[in-house]
């Protein structure tokens, strides 16, 4: 992978762990079917390294977006929820920008919570790449959103016939689990990097042996993020069925196993956050979420009320979201 040519956010900057410890922040008010986008706000307020970029307000201290800003509302909310420790607060400097976030999104509607934290980081990281034009994909993972969110996976097509091996990489901000299997998290990060047989219809024209040929393709994580996210695909494409089933997850992760380089000291990832859906399908149901304090409690953050709950618990949800820190 080329190397970047220019560093947006110098990664010396990020501070992974919390700067100070308290309590869990304010509640959040539902302003009509926002619990999605309460849950997901919350699991955001409690990622350490952006957190505490956000109570720095560096951004907003040199920002130069005029108008609509998602770095800017970002970290309005974040200092709101976070100074507002046993209240509630109606969350309406996101909401009121809805449909900047993303143009489908509607007020009153139940949306998908993993949809509304795509949009939303996507947008911070739009709002990080304002004013910079022209700028190759390496410089993009350089925004501190990117350094904190992405990473990079390999795909590696290795032919049969010749063993030719060809690998391209792509910037990712979660890894989305297939769970139709699996019953652990680990079993489907397994089952995410295993092989995947390419012949038939599917043969790849080898450059090497300048033919179609049989080939295999298997994914690795290639650059591990310092926040990984990861999603567990509940619901079924077409009909948003729900996949309701228990699978397990651990509060401590190594992700050495997954990525490209297999040998190495364990890469390890510690939860601080759950999202939960409770329903039959993607069309209705609640999001609540669990998430880590800076004081290192566990709380229950459904929409406006926020308690504290030990660990075991939170352990034995039907996660939709799960969120790791290195
Ligand atoms: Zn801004
Ligand atoms: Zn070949």
């Amino acid at each position: 992978m080329a190397p970047p040519q220019r560093i947006l956010f110098p990664p010396e900057n990020i501070r992974m762990d919390w700067q100070q410890s308290q309590r869990a922040g304010a509640g959040l008010h539902n302003l009509d079917n926002t619990c999605y986008l309460n849950a997901v706000l919350q699991c955001l307020t409690y990622t350490p390294p952006l957190a505490n970029y956000l109570l720095s307000r560096e951004h907003s201290q040199s920002c130069r977006l005029h108008g609509f800003c998602m770095m800017c509302r970002m970290e309005a909310h974040v200092n709101k929820v976070l100074h507002s420790s046993g209240s509630v607060i109606q969350p309406w400097v996101i909401t009121s920008v809805l449909t900047k976030i993303g143009e489908h999104f509607e007020l009153g509607m139940q949306e998908d919570a993993h949809e509304f934290l795509r949009f939303t980081v996507s947008a911070m990281q739009g709002a990080c790449l304002s004013g910079f034009s022209d700028l190759d994909i390496s410089s993009q993972s350089t925004t501190v959103v990117h350094q904190i969110f992405g990473g990079f996976l390999r795909s590696r097509v290795t032919c049969l016939s010749c063993k030719a091996v060809s690998d391209s990489y792509e910037a990712f901000l979660d890894v989305p689990l297939d769970i139709k299997a699996a019953s652990s998290v680990t079993a489907a990060l397994e089952d995410f990097v295993g092989p995947e047989q390419l012949d038939g219809e599917n043969c790849f024209h080898c450059s090497q042996c300048d033919q179609m040929a049989a080939a295999s393709k298997s994914f690795t994580i290639h650059r591990v993020p310092r926040v990984l996210t990861l999603c567990l695909k509940r619901f079924e494409g077409l009909t948003g069925r729900k996949i309701s089933k228990d699978v397990e997850y651990p509060e401590y992760l190594d992700l050495r196993p997954y990525t490209s380089q297999t040998a190495g000291e364990p890469l390890l990832y510690s939860l601080y956050a759950v999202l939960v859906h409770s329903g039959a399908s993607c069309h209705g149901g609640h999001y609540f979420c669990y998430v880590k304090a800076s004081n290192g409690l566990w709380y229950e953050m459904d929409d406006t009320s926020v308690v504290l709950h030990d660990i075991n618990k939170v352990l034995r949800q039907q996660a939709y979201l799960l969120f790791y820190v290195r």
